[in-house]
């Protein structure tokens, strides 16, 4: 009798885009004449940039000659990608990363939940409260929490992001090994400053604790102050590891691009307390379980970061930022109160009740459909999320209906 993964047991059945699909197709049952407009889920509109595609066909055509045909590409991404990446993400922005310490892989979403693999399962976590769900339930399935108990799993150090604490998380009271980030934040849409950060890589290397940063929306940092990586800030190359995407940056959320930086300087210890280098095991990791991204889609990500690619990645970024600024400006018009938004794609809202109930509010006065704040953990009752993935007109038009209605 072949037994199962029973940590797959504690895991809660995420009904929250299930939920929001049966509301949303009951409304339109019930008023068929009703326009919808979607603020809902995170998943980009806008058409790849002309510099991509141009790029994405040339390598097609490549791979149609003999000549010029490539099989499996180098294990980490081939050269001509990881180059581009560290000239331009970060030693331009003083942050010193080499080509050999990137990871090319298919997406953040698969990264930030397979990393926690190379650690102990007995180790301790600290984790955002709200967050993107892929980092709590990647540590479920690996038997690192215990039971789902009042909204929360057991063994979890839940960093709760408040109004009160300007959704930032404070550092945390007890002993963290392991610690997740995200900035600019899905779902808050806050950011952090250097400052800040550095406080929080202070805190790593005094605990001994690696710092998980997940920088997935850092094309909408428009604030030049504000840190787009974590390498510019002092000592991070010893304590974190980050996640980027080309999903939000470039439209590639079906595409499918994205990489992971493994400085040669972060340790863990193995029980004898003897140190390993992070970079080794998730080298070993990468290369077992994973068989490199398409050689057309390289070549495609790569034009991101050409003169042509650059002008269009920030046109593609300022389009749904400029949507944010009128989502935020209207919602705030009409007495809620908001963060994020100017350098990031996300709203996030405090509605004065309920999460569902504003859900609801807003689907059958508005015709607008949002994210309940609720489903993205204990923290996010009471908010929702809007999204600015969307066309301009859609976005005009959803806040006109909130202006009227609400
Ligand atoms: N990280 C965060 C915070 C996200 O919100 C998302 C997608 O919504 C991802 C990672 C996933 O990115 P990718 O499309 O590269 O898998």
């Amino acid at each position: 009798m072949i037994r199962i993964n029973e940590n797959y047991l504690k895991l809660q059945a995420s009904y929250l885009f299930s939920d929001i699909a049966g509301r949303v197709s009951a409304f339109q049952q019930a008023h068929p004449d009703r326009e919808i407009i979607k603020l809902g889920i995170g998943d980009v509109t806008r058409a790849l940039p002309r510099a991509c595609i141009k790029a994405f066909h040339r390598a097609a055509d490549e791979m149609a000659e003999d000549s010029t045909f490539r099989g499996y590409g180098p294990e980490q991404g081939y050269p001509f990608l990881r180059e581009k990446i560290v000239a331009h993400d970060f030693n331009a922005r003083g942050a010193d990363i080499s080509p050999d310490e990137i990871f090319v892989s298919d997406g953040a979403k698969c990264d930030t939940g397979n990393i926690q693999e190379i650690f102990a399962t007995d180790i301790k976590i600290a984790i955002p409260d709200p967050v993107y769900p892929v980092y709590v339930d990647t540590n479920v399935m690996a038997g690192r929490t215990g039971e789902f108990d009042n909204g929360r799993y057991k063994n979890i150090l839940y960093m709760e992001c408040t109004r009160e604490n300007n959704f930032i998380p404070d550092l945390p009271s007890e002993p963290a090994d392991l610690i997740y980030m995200c900035f600019p934040n899905n779902p808050t849409g806050t950011t952090i400053t250097k400052d800040r950060l550095q406080t929080w890589v202070d805190f790593a290397h005094e605990s001994k604790a690696i710092i998980l940063y997940d920088a997935a929306y850092e094309a909408f940092i428009r604030d030049d102050s504000l840190p787009r990586s974590i390498y510019e800030v002092e000592g991070a190359r010893e304590v974190a590891i980050e996640f980027r995407s080309f999903s939000k940056t470039a439209g590639f959320t079906g595409t499918r691009c994205a990489y992971t930086v493994v400085p040669k300087d972060c340790a863990g210890y193995d029980s004898n307390g003897e140190k390993h280098m992070l970079h080794s095991l998730w080298h070993r990791r990468h290369a077992t379980k994973f068989n490199t991204v398409s050689y057309p889609i390289q070549r495609a990500a790569e034009a991101i970061y050409s003169e042509e690619g650059k002008a269009q990645v920030r046109e593609l970024a300022d389009y749904y930022l400029n949507n944010a600024k009128i989502i935020r400006k209207e919602m705030t018009a009409a007495g809620f109160e908001c963060v994020g938004g100017d350098n990031s794609p996300y709203i996030w809202i405090y509605g004065k009740r309920d999460s569902w109930e504003f859900f609801d509010m807003l689907l059958q006065k508005a015709g607008v459909v949002c994210t309940p704040g609720a489903g993205f953990g204990k923290c996010g009752e009471g908010y929702i999320r809007i999204s600015a993935f969307n066309s301009l007109e859609n976005v005009q038009k959803a806040m006109e209906n909130v202006k009227r209605e609400t």
